[in-house]
């Protein structure tokens, strides 16, 4: 089931589908998970994860 609808940090878990600055891209490692952040996290360099593969990482 997909909730694309619903989108949340993939950082700080905050929702993110009215923020302006949010940034998404898919997984750079098995380019098949969506990562959502928000501009905050994009600013701090929070570190994300990927949850179907595990990748981590600061960009
Ligand atoms: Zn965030
Ligand atoms: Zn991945």
């Amino acid at each position: 089931m997909k909730m694309n609808s619903i989108l949340k940090c993939n950082s700080c878990k905050v929702s993110v589908t009215n923020l302006t600055g949010l940034v998404r891209f898919t997984c750079p490692s098995c380019s098949e998970k969506e990562i959502v952040r928000c501009s905050h996290c994009r600013e701090i360099a929070a570190r994300y994860k990927c949850d179907n593969c595990g990748f981590s990482g600061p960009n």
